[in-house]
């Protein structure tokens, strides 16, 4: 299929953003994880949990690269104000399937302050999975606040805000085959 080439700077609602990472460079950066995790999970039957919305796009491209035994459930967060609580609580949803006893493998598009991740992985290291690993496509290193322990990332990024290959500007710019960062005007 011939794809035409991917412009340069983007219109996302009212921010323009440019390219930061082409489609060839995730692609080579999603095989390269791909081998690892068969390499580490060569025997064993790991589980994906893969958090909509913003990881559907590294999800598939990722498994379609594995050789490695595998199930895919995707889950989502919601946040909401506790009432109890000032601070925002997310709750995990669509989970459809206990982890019990799993190798489970969570595939999420970027960690930014590591918050919501850390509390993910709280929440289901309560459930008794037989192991748990973390899988981002993005990692913003310079803005990490939260220890997370990350056992695969596809590309370290810059603190800027980006789009594309999944990741959304208020719900725009998902369908983006490419990542762009932010333009600050
Ligand atoms: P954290 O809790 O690690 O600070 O933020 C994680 C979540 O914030 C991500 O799952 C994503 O939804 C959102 N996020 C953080 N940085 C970016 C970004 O640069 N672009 C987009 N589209 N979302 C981001």
């Amino acid at each position: 299929m011939l794809r035409s080439a991917a412009p340069h700077t983007i219109s996302v609602k009212d921010k323009r953003f440019a390219v930061s990472v082409p489609a060839s460079r995730i692609g080579q950066e999603v095989r390269r994880v791909a081998g690892e995790i068969d390499r580490d999970y060569a025997g064993r039957e790991p589980l994906f949990l893969a958090v909509l919305n913003g990881a559907f796009m590294f999800a598939a491209d990722l498994l379609r690269l594995l050789s490695v035994p595998c199930r895919l459930s995707f889950v989502k967060l919601r946040s909401y104000r506790g009432l109890e609580s000032r601070g925002e609580v997310s709750q995990l949803i669509g989970l459809g399937e206990s982890i019990e006893g799993r190798d489970v493998i969570v595939v999420e598009d970027i960690v930014d302050t590591g918050l919501t991740m850390s509390r993910l992985l709280e929440g289901l290291r309560q459930m008794g999975p037989a192991s748990l690993s973390v899988c981002t496509l993005l990692l913003k290193p310079g803005k990490l606040l939260h220890s997370v322990d990350i056992s695969y990332c596809a590309l370290r990024v810059p603190d800027d805000f980006v789009v594309g290959y999944g990741l959304d500007y208020e719900g725009l710019g998902r369908n983006y085959a490419d990542i762009y960062s932010i333009i600050k005007e």
